[in-house]
């Protein structure tokens, strides 16, 4: 985006601007007692988060001007994310709202529907959950159960939807549902952006292995969603729900995590890099973390193609980087320095869920085989 008057800072400004405004922006509380706050603390910096990154101009940093964004690229969008990584910022709760709703309902959502939601994706006012795993329904994604039947105005929601990240504080849930018995696979979804703060929705958390809760199971009995929050038509949910799926698997999360895997791998090379038993295990990492970093550059090279050939780059990022930072924790955990053993557990256990969600590597792997390798099903 240009315009004669106020010419686009080059990537170089942005940088340094967002690098200066972090430094003294970022509470100090997240940074000096982050282990210590309790999780309704923690909860409470970050929606406040989402608030100041809006005001100061820093939210929906890809989304076009007309919505509420900054009119850059994904380049700026993926350097913030270093940036912030690298200052500490808290990540906010708004995440699914921003990535996956946001980018959607510049695509193909009604004016209505952009002029009622973007707004307060960008503040942080709604915070957003995905509503597409099922307890039977993971990688087979077609084959959800739950089922919206028609109403007066709109339709009744009935089923059940598992995993679902950020749902403790959802107002707003992107939900896949099957709106056709009879229609073909593929062709019997509907995508609904549905108001989690309603009766008949319940909501029972899952606790991760490491003992985190970011997660729950969710019931919806007979929850009303209106015509006017279907996204497409009828039937169109397979093919939005495919393009919400390469923004999951998008530059955004990826950069975060070299950040931090890159600082680890720094780390353990200054404190046992010289160690014979890890010497060769920790130059193989460093060397896996630049090819992250290089994967990261061509994921925001073809950030204008958005088709073929950027979700198959995204499915080779996903990979590369949710592999690594399961690899580095191991090593971590294995340098065995009592100092930051706490760390390296939880670390490890957190890191086994990375190659499961937005799309397993198996699934991943399919992909590339068939899309990048061009082997046959
Ligand atoms: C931390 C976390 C957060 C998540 N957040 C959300 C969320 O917010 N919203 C949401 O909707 N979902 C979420 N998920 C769910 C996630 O998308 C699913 O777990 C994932 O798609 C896998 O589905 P599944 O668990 O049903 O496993 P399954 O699909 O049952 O797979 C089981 C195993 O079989 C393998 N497998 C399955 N099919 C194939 C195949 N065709 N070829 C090769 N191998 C195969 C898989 O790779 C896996 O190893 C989250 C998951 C995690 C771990």
């Amino acid at each position: 985006m240009h315009d004669s008057e106020n010419p686009r800072e080059s990537i170089e400004e942005f940088g340094a601007r967002a690098d200066t405004w972090l430094s003294t922006s970022i509470p100090p509380r997240w940074k000096s007692e982050r282990g210590a706050l309790s999780t309704s603390e923690s909860d409470a910096i970050r929606r406040d988060w989402d608030r100041t990154l809006s005001e100061a101009g820093f939210a929906g940093l890809s989304l076009p001007k007309e919505f509420g964004g900054q009119g850059m690229g994904l380049a700026e969008e993926v350097a913030f994310h270093v940036l912030a990584a690298k200052a500490q910022a808290p990540d906010g709760l708004a995440r699914i709202g921003k990535i996956l709703t946001a980018p959607l309902l510049v695509r193909f959502g009604t004016v209505a529907q952009q002029a009622r939601y973007l707004p307060k994706i960008l503040n942080g006012e709604e915070i957003w959950c995905q509503g597409f795993s099922e307890p039977t329904a993971g990688s087979d994604l077609a084959s959800i159960a739950s089922r919206a039947t028609r109403v007066s105005g709109g339709y009744h929601i009935r089923g059940r939807k598992t995993w679902t990240s950020f749902v403790q504080h959802a107002d707003r849930c992107l939900m896949l549902v099957q709106t056709d018995e009879q229609a073909p696979r593929y062709k019997n979804l509907s995508l609904f952006l549905v108001d989690m703060r309603q009766a008949g929705v319940t909501v029972d958390d899952i606790r991760q292995i490491s003992g985190a809760v970011h997660f729950a199971e969710v019931q919806f009995t007979d929850v009303f969603v209106s015509d006017d929050d279907r996204v497409g038509a009828d039937g169109e949910g397979w093919k939005l729900a495919m393009s919400i799926l390469s923004d999951e698997r998008g530059g955004a999360e990826a950069a975060t995590r070299y950040v931090e895997i890159r600082s680890d791998i720094d780390a353990l090379l200054e404190t046992c890099g010289d160690r014979p038993d890890l010497a060769a295990e920790l130059s193989a990492l460093d060397i896996r973390a630049e090819a992250l970093r290089w994967h990261l550059s061509k994921v925001v090279d073809l950030e204008g193609e958005q088709g073929e050939a950027f979700l198959r780059a995204v499915s080779v990022l996903k990979v590369v980087w949710s592999e690594l930072w399961q690899d580095v924790t191991r090593a971590g955990w294995r340098a065995g320095n009592p100092d930051d053993r706490e760390h390296w557990r939880f670390q490890y256990l957190e890191s086994r869920s990375a190659s499961i969600y937005s799309g397993t590597n198996e699934i991943q792997r399919n992909i590339m085989a068939e899309r990048v390798l061009g082997l046959p099903r």
